[in-house]
């Protein structure tokens, strides 16, 4: 079958560069590898600033409608007493909210089917191969096979999973990788309003209200501090020994879920691979996670994954035909707009969670924090919760 653009992975990035581009009036299909309604280990939290996108793409009034309260303030949830400040205001809505993956993955690909978009699903992609001027994407289902054919491949399949796509990245097996958990909660008593950082020892979370009465509870820990903790507190998965660390090591989160109900399993992913990478190589582009991922603990992943589909659909809309010559410009011209928009807050992202995750600078930087209170509203502003994106082609 033939198309202008095929889409790989169905998170924020490949349903927002779908719904783009079929808005353009193009011939997309996204491919999607698993059933939807389905978790995954996220925190969340979407800034305020992606509603007014999602209003330009598509599913903007949904998502207000399914998600969580506004979130008004920020706070840190260390060994010692916890701060907080006012979370920025960004223009248009001003504040963020959070909604269960489960929920706004399927509104965003609805959107993107309604706005003409065929979707493949659950279908996987398999191989990518290409003649110089078409790529052909090979995908499988159950018991059947089938090839895609288009001008334009758009990797969104994320950066955790393993598999032989050319876009699929290198195994790696350090002590200091990083392992995502995410559980829902019933019957918290966080603050309705409030999404607290949790800095312990190896790693570093947060906490929010999404949708239906659920809080989010995510983290991230190193690889070597979860083996440790698992020998050593008997626990029978890597999540309930990550459960015990943080109820040990912060006292206020122990205090908000002593009395909550776990809704659905912990779930876990992993390694994080936390970093900037080609947004166009070998004939092929990436958006989302896969482009560059931010260390979780600024909330940004969904931020960067909807914008950075949004960036490449209007480099693409510059050109009628998309032969190599006009990929390849397409290609260096979102490659300086994404790093534009986004390399500052991965910086200070790796910067926080490095602080974040070691006992020593996490005290100094809770007594810091604790004597400026408004540093935590910088940080918010710093790490692009009220960033624009700039509307190239309207
Ligand atoms: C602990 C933790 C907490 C976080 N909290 C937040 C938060 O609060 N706010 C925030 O903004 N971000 C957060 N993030 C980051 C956020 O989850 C990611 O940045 C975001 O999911 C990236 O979206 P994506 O579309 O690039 O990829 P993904 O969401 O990973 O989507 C990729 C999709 O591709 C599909 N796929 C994979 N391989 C194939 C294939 N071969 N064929 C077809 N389909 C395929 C997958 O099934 C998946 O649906 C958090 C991350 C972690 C680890």
């Amino acid at each position: 079958m033939m198309y202008d653009a095929i889409v790989i992975g169905a998170g924020p990035s490949g349903s927002s560069v779908a719904l783009a581009l079929s808005g353009q009036g193009r011939a997309v299909a996204i491919v999607e590898r698993s059933e939807f309604p389905r978790r995954k280990v996220c925190g969340e939290f979407m800034s305020a600033v992606n509603l007014d996108l999602l209003d330009k793409l598509g599913g903007g009034a949904v998502v207000r409608a399914k998600a969580g309260p506004e979130v008004k303030r920020v706070a840190l949830f260390a060994s010692g007493p916890s701060t907080d400040a006012g979370m920025p205001r960004a223009a248009g809505d001003a504040f963020g909210r959070a909604l269960g993956r489960d929920v706004l993955d399927g509104i965003l690909l609805d959107a993107a089917r309604d706005a003409g978009a065929d979707v493949f699903q659950p279908w996987r992609a398999a191989e990518i191969t290409t003649d110089g001027d078409n790529a052909m994407v090979r995908i499988e289902s159950k018991h059947v096979q089938g090839v895609l054919v288009a001008p334009v491949v758009i990797a969104a399949h994320g950066s955790w999973e393993q598999g032989r796509l050319p876009t699929n990245l290198p195994k790696t097996n350090a002590p200091h990788d990083l392992f995502g958990f995410k559980a829902h909660f019933t019957g918290a008593e966080l603050d309705r309003d409030l999404m607290p950082l949790l800095a312990f020892p190896g790693g570093y979370g947060g906490m929010v209200w999404a949708d239906r009465n659920r809080m989010s509870l995510s983290c991230c820990i190193r690889r070597d501090v979860s083996i440790r903790l698992r020998e050593k507190g008997n626990a029978s998965s890597a999540a309930q020994a990550v459960h015990a660390h943080i109820l040990a090591s912060c006292p206020r989160v122990a205090s908000m879920i002593v009395n909550a109900t776990l809704h659905g399993e912990w779930l876990a992913a992993g390694p994080m691979r936390p970093g900037i990478r080609p947004r166009f190589a070998d004939d092929i582009f990436r958006v989302g996670n896969l482009a560059g991922e931010s260390h979780p603990i600024i909330a940004e992943g969904i931020s960067m994954a909807l914008q950075s589909g949004w960036l490449l659909a209007n480099e693409l809309a510059r050109f009628d035909r998309w032969d190599r010559a006009a990929r390849i410009a397409v290609g260096r011209r979102y490659s300086k707009a994404w790093n534009r928009q986004f390399a500052t807050r991965i910086r200070v992202a790796a910067l926080l969670a490095r602080l974040a995750s070691h006992p020593m600078s996490a005290a100094a930087v809770n007594t810091f924090v604790s004597g400026f209170p408004n540093s935590l509203t910088l940080g918010a502003r710093l790490t692009g919760k009220t960033k624009l994106l700039p509307i190239a082609c309207d």
